[in-house]
């Protein structure tokens, strides 16, 4: 006879706590987290398991000063419980799966594997290893038959939804308890840990661990958290701060509307009467442009002024460019494969596009009406996929910065007439003709 599922033994440590508590300011813990997190960033990919810890330390540590009960904070399990029920991560967890298209393959496949099992209790009762080349529903109804005892699996309620033949619920504590089980697994899988088909589970449960939780750390520690203003800016937005509020008076009405969107889709906040209201002060930009990422459409030709329309990189750079008098046709991000790009009403506007995005650092090349980023310079990075998409916003917040000096300049230049017969050369004496000039 299947039993109700009983879910909340996941959190139930955790007694009545429902969110841990976030302490504004904890020099002491973000000093120690980051140490930990420049070990599991800078370890090379392939030493997983070691990176897989330095997070876990990091993450733990942090816990252990949210938690109710100062007494249990060795209490590694008190802990696990309480980060699966932590409220703010269970929420971001969801908005991840919602917004995040490639969160949500991760996590449909982890959980689709679920559970989790201790390694030491298969090899203890013959079960045998997965082989990521099988089945993974025969294996789990194989090891089942053996009557695994609580801890040998996890979700601990995994077996009551595989026998009422329901699906794991994808939510944060589900999942969460399965990344625990890995980190155990790391500690007592033993010797043949490595080779073991749980294993398989390993760099999943760190990302996604990595994704859900990184957003808790202060902007010093990840350096891409920015002001609204300026992931508006950069993402085309024709926001103002005016009277330390943020407005967009100056927005056309479908862009506000589709920012309503983008607010609504990664639980910003929202847009009234023109002004931004936020939930939080700052946004990690990475997350925002997910949202961008998940809510825009595409069209081959375009309003320049329509940002729902274009690409998530590029929609700032071609707004701004068209405020400043420089039209454009189409454009392109690249999406993370080619090089970004934008074709020009004309070629005089590719011109003089490529002339003012030149001017700090040369980067972009024109070839008639085409403008594309070239990704040369000094530093090898600027032609990695995620840094030359950087550079686009970059380039973006750049020109809205300085729109007003460069809409003056692009008029100045517009008026300067092309030369109407070819410039006489200069006179050669016969006697040198041919040979190289002088210096
Ligand atoms: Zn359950």
């Amino acid at each position: 006879m299947a039993e109700k599922p009983e879910c909340a033994k996941l959190t139930a440590e955790a007694g009545d706590l429902l969110a841990l508590n976030r302490p504004a300011e904890n020099a002491e813990l973000w000093d120690f987290v980051r140490s930990w997190l420049r070990r599991f960033q800078k370890t090379d990919g392939d030493k997983a398991a070691e990176r897989f810890v330095c997070l876990w330390a990091a993450v733990l540590a942090w816990a252990a000063k949210g938690v109710k009960d100062i007494g249990r904070i060795l209490d590694e399990v008190y802990l696990a419980h309480c980060l699966a029920r932590d409220q703010k991560l269970a929420e971001r967890f969801a908005n991840l799966y919602k917004i995040d298209k490639d969160f949500r393959k991760r996590i449909e496949r982890f959980i689709t594997a679920a559970p989790v099992f201790q390694v030491a209790w298969l090899q203890k009762n013959a079960v045998g290893e997965w082989d990521p080349g099988q089945d993974r529903r025969a294996f789990i109804v194989k090891a089942f038959e053996k009557d695994p005892l609580a801890g040998a699996f996890a979700p601990a309620c995994a077996r009551d939804h595989v026998q009422a033949d329901e699906k794991i619920p994808v939510d944060w504590e589900h999942v969460f308890s399965m990344i625990a089980q890995v980190r155990y697994n790391l500690f007592h899988g033993g010797k043949n840990y490595r080779n073991s088909g749980e294993r398989q589970f390993l760099e999943p449960a760190m990302a996604i661990l990595w994704e859900v939780w990184r957003f808790e750390l202060p902007s010093g520690i990840l350096l891409s958290r920015v002001s609204w203003l300026r992931a508006l800016l950069r993402s085309g937005f024709l926001a103002q701060e005016v009277d330390n509020k943020i407005t967009l008076a100056e927005e056309t009405e479908a862009n506000k509307k589709y920012l309503q969107k983008l607010l609504a889709a990664g639980h910003f906040g929202t847009l009234k009467n023109n002004i931004l209201l936020l939930n939080e002060p700052y946004v990690e930009e990475s997350y925002w442009l997910r949202a961008v990422d998940s809510s825009h459409g595409s069209a081959e030709m375009g309003n320049a002024d329509d940002l729902a329309i274009m690409d998530t990189h590029m929609a700032g750079l071609v707004r701004w460019l068209n405020q400043i008098g420089i039209g454009t046709e189409l454009s392109c991000d690249g999406h993370g494969e080619k090089k970004p790009s934008f074709i020009a009403i004309d070629e005089e506007s590719a011109r003089l596009a490529a002339w003012l995005l030149n001017f700090r650092v040369p980067q972009f090349n024109p070839s008639g009406k085409t403008v594309k980023y070239a990704g040369a310079g000094p530093n090898p990075n600027a032609a990695k996929p995620a840094e030359r998409l950087r550079r686009m916003l970059d380039a973006a917040e750049w020109l809205a910065k300085n729109r007003d000096d460069l809409k003056v300049m692009v008029a100045a230049m517009r008026r300067v007439s092309a030369p109407k017969t070819p410039p006489k050369p200069e006179p050669v004496p016969t006697r040198e003709q041919g040979l190289k000039p002088k210096s």
